[in-house]
């Protein structure tokens, strides 16, 4: 790996960051705050959040078995997602590599940035080859952007393939495990301490029934901490935010619960998908939707909005030619889907 001080952009190196009024005087109790310009009235909305979010971060530190010096919470991974950007791409001078198809956000978050994105076709089982990323990486090749278990596709990379694109790159690994609470599979999460060069990714927004709120957790060795936490906003994550997490993070058996009828509706519907005759085939998935090929995507995606019912039509994505991605609901949203596509005839 280079050094960080190599791959950090140089303005971002020299950032002397905002120090808003609550930094300077961490860890004491004030009794009276005059320092923030904010009202002493409309408690407790008048005060700014921490910008640390410390306590909220303890407790993620249990669940997520990750030290707080090795977290950063964004709005959303998404925030987590483009501070990347931000922190190490040179704008008309960097690049970046990812897997293909794969979660729309990077590439999205490439252009707001005027970062060129170098797309890696998955092979014909939406698996990732190392030798083929790592070829596609030059010089100035700053971020590998590797989504596990992958969206669209559903499936987890392999683990050894991605781990030997850890080992020989010189640049930045993001490894989005937006999907890793559905899965047995060891989080990478649990390995930033052997790989100075990974940032991982998680999010309230699938698993723990939390989108509406925006959190995103990026994991990662504390220099790397240390740069995203300069970039972010001060104020990035809100005080509604911040305790509404803590009240679903005290519930984790709830989580579990939720988890566990999941996949098993997701299996039941794998099976039952199988069975339609408009079915050619299902992706194994390690995820809470499937993607699937059938007959003639658009328009089966049209007959079930004309029902009211909307999945994901992916047929216009490299590799995903006929194939729309299901999200498991509830039961009865499952059966809802189904229903409608038994009664479909072309
Ligand atoms: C849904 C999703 C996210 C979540 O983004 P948030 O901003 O946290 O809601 C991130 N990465 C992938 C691959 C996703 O599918």
């Amino acid at each position: 790996m280079k050094t960080l001080n190599q791959l950090v952009r140089p303005n971002i190196l020299n950032l002397a960051p905002y120090s808003c009024a609550r930094d300077e005087f961490k860890g004491r109790e004030a009794r009276v705050f005059l320092d923030a310009n904010e009202s002493p009235y409309n408690s407790p909305y008048n005060r700014y959040p921490d910008p640390l979010q410390l306590a909220l971060k303890e407790k993620l530190s249990h669940i997520k078995g990750v030290p707080v010096e090795n977290m950063c919470l964004g709005n959303g991974s998404d925030e987590t997602i483009d501070l990347a950007y931000r922190c190490f791409c040179r704008p008309g001078i960097d690049n970046v590599v990812a897997i293909e198809p794969t979660y729309g956000m990077y590439k999205v978050c490439a252009d707001i940035n005027n970062v060129e994105y170098r797309k890696v076709l998955l092979d014909d089982n939406y698996q990732l080859s190392a030798d083929a990323i790592l070829a596609a990486c030059n010089g100035n090749t700053k971020l590998i952007w590797i989504c596990s278990p992958n969206n669209p596709t559903g499936n987890l990379m392999n683990a050894e393939e991605v781990e030997k694109v850890l080992r020989q790159f010189e640049g930045i690994v993001v490894v989005d495990e937006a999907y890793s609470d559905f899965t047995k599979a060891r989080s990478w999460r649990s390995r930033i301490s052997e790989f100075p060069n990974i940032i991982v990714l998680n999010t309230m927004s699938k698993a723990w029934g939390c989108a509406a709120i925006r959190l995103g957790m990026a994991f990662a060795s504390k220099d790397i901490i240390d740069i995203y936490n300069k970039v972010k906003y001060p104020y990035n994550v809100n005080d509604l935010t911040q305790n509404l997490a803590m009240k679903r993070l005290s519930d984790s058996f709830e989580v579990e619960k939720w988890i566990r009828t999941i996949i098993g509706e997701r299996d039941r519907m794998v099976m039952a998908f199988k069975q339609l005759p408009i079915c050619e085939k299902v992706y194994p998935t390690d995820a809470n939707f499937f993607l699937a090929k059938v007959s003639d995507a658009t328009k089966i995606y049209n007959y079930l909005i004309d029902r009211a019912i909307v999945v994901r039509n992916r047929t216009n994505v490299m590799l995903c030619d006929n194939c729309l991605r299901i999200t498991i609901g509830s039961k009865t949203e499952n059966n809802e889907l189904l229903s409608a596509l038994r009664q479909y005839f072309d």
